[in-house]
């Protein structure tokens, strides 16, 4: 039997609702039988997070606990050159023949998809499902263009082909961004929009203060 499964990469930063129900809604619209979020060790694209990876992922799965089709992938967490998600995915299919993978990106990821390093490659070997976020749009950057040459009306088309489709999804847009969630939690105030079991878990270990 072949297993879809959804991969949600990201810095996790902490981890915060927007991840969670975009994942969510995944699993519920998406016909898929897990979606796994993925903590980058080192993200290529942005400076290196003050909290370790270990952290992340931790606060990764407290917050997936009570989500039985949610995990934890844990498979970039301990490679000390920056994870490229062509990279990742190549290592997933060899270690998984049997499954069909579908990268989750935000709206903002696919607008600058092009810069991904072999994006023509993640395409080969992922389907990529596109989560709507607020202040970005489809007309924006390569989304045009890339959904022109690769997007598909609906899941039924994507699990046609084995890879290659782009299905944008009509998820409730959720305006949550970790990089507010860090700045909130440095001027002390507690952000509503991570689970309780992460925010105790920023207290503990006194993250994101200064
Ligand atoms: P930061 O503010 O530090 O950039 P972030 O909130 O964007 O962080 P990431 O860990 O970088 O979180 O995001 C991982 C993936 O989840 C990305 O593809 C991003 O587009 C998507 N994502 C994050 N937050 C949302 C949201 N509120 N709605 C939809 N997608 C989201």
């Amino acid at each position: 039997m072949i297993k879809h499964i959804g991969i949600l990469g990201g810095t996790f930063d902490p981890v915060h609702q927007g991840h969670i129900s975009c994942a969510d809604f995944v699993i519920k619209h998406c016909n898929l039988h897990e979606v796994r979020l993925m903590p980058c060790h080192i993200p290529p694209h942005r400076a290196t997070p003050g909290v370790s990876s270990d952290m992340r992922a931790k606060m990764v799965m407290l917050a997936t606990e009570n989500h039985p089709k949610l995990s934890v992938e844990l498979i970039e967490l301990h490679q000390d050159t920056p994870s490229y998600t062509f990279d990742t995915l190549q290592k997933l299919t060899h270690l998984e023949p049997n499954s069909r993978f579908y990268f989750i990106i935000g709206m903002d990821s696919l607008c600058y998809f092009t810069r991904w390093k072999n994006w023509q490659g993640i395409l080969e070997l992922a389907h990529i499902l596109v989560c709507q976020r607020p202040n970005y749009s489809e007309q924006s950057g390569d989304a045009p263009a890339l959904l022109a040459k690769y997007g598909v009306s609906d899941i039924a088309a994507l699990q046609e082909k084995a890879t290659g489709g782009i299905l944008l999804l009509d998820n409730p847009l959720r305006d949550i961004s970790a990089t507010e969630i860090r700045k909130q939690l440095q001027q002390k105030d507690l952000p509503q929009t991570l689970s309780v079991k992460v925010l105790n878990y920023i207290k503990l270990h006194q993250l994101y203060q200064d």
